[in-house]
């Protein structure tokens, strides 16, 4: 398959006063072009921390790469100077922040936001620029847009800032949009739309998206692939129908089981997942899960579990999958 992104090995880590945090510890995950890749996991995980890297949004210091490479269309993001970068983002690649109430300048009218990444990597005139801004905002089904463009994000709602979000993401037809948790601030109605939106814009720009969130109903909803990360691994890799319907990892099904269900009881309880992820500063040689973890072995603590496939491109990272682990009947 055509990948526009192929992460390999990523390792980054943040230099603190009391050491090191290795925030993200190994990744390797495909974008493939045209498709949604998920990154799914709990608070902490280092999925934004993955998320702002490829585009290279991480403060460096604290943050630094320690290994490995992000290939964007084959080239190394890593090894790209600033003013590369600055070429690269909101061109290429786009990015839409988490919480559209602080995300957009308050001060600055929506249009201005809208066409300054256009005035600035297009010769085109300011008259041009708006036409086209009230053109996206029309797309991201914002009513009334010729006047709507010269407000400021406060006559805006929460779900209409979003939209202006996308639209500055979209002004420049990125062929990659990196969405970290759109919808998170946003209630459930106004969530609904805001990814029908991003499906609707996919279908019609044919770009690749890479959404980052906490919340599986968005994935199942959205995406074709998923990783599953935990404590800055990927511990499992699939397509939605893998990891919704034939889960291999522990970490997985505890997330799965985590989720309240239409069948649940009034009187059922949440399974929560005990516990909590390992300390970054002193990572664990074995399994992240281990602590957490009901199936766990002796083997498990001090070594860390291969990777194992289990059909075309599902993955987990688990020993209960090694050849020696002993098979029943
Ligand atoms: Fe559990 Fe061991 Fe698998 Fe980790 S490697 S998830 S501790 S069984």
């Amino acid at each position: 398959m055509d990948n526009i992104l192929e992460v390999r090995d990523l390792k980054i880590s943040f230099k603190t006063f009391f050491g090191e945090v290795e925030a993200v510890r190994g990744v390797s995950f495909d974008v493939p072009r045209s498709q949604t890749v998920a990154i799914v996991g709990e608070s902490g995980c280092g999925k934004s921390v993955t998320a702002n890297s490829i585009m290279k949004l991480l403060p460096d210091p604290p943050a630094f790469y320690k290994g490995g490479s992000i290939l964007f269309e084959g080239e190394d993001i890593v090894k790209k100077t600033d003013k590369e970068m600055r070429d690269i983002r909101g061109k290429s690649i786009s990015m839409v922040f988490q919480d559209p109430m602080t995300s957009l300048n308050p001060t600055m009218k929506v249009g201005d936001q809208i066409i300054e990444g256009l005035m600035k990597h297009e010769s085109i005139s300011k008259e041009e620029a708006k036409k086209k801004a009230i053109e996206i905002l029309k797309m991201v089904s914002v009513p009334k847009a010729e006047t709507r463009i010269n407000q400021y994000p406060h006559e805006f709602s929460g779900g209409m800032r979003q939209r202006v979000m996308i639209a500055i993401a979209m002004i420049m037809n990125p062929k990659l949009m990196i969405a970290d948790e759109p919808t998170t601030a946003l209630d459930v109605t106004v969530q609904a739309q805001i990814l029908d939106l991003m499906k609707k814009l996919q279908r019609e720009f044919g770009m690749s998206i890479i959404l980052i969130t906490h919340d599986l109903g968005v994935v199942a909803d959205m995406s074709n692939k998923v990783e599953v990360m935990y404590a800055g691994q990927i511990l499992e890799e699939g397509s939605v129908d893998d990891i919704f319907y034939n889960t291999k990892h522990p970490y997985t099904i505890r997330l799965l089981a985590s989720l309240p269900r239409l069948d649940m009881d009034r009187n059922d309880k949440l399974q929560a997942i005990h516990g909590t992820p390992p300390d970054l500063y002193i990572p664990p040689k074995g399994c992240p899960f281990y602590d957490r973890c009901d199936k766990a072995m002796v083997v498990c603590k001090d070594n860390m579990p291969p990777v194992t496939e289990h059909g075309e491109g599902h993955y987990c990272k688990c020993w209960l999958y090694h050849d020696m682990y002993p098979k029943e009947g």
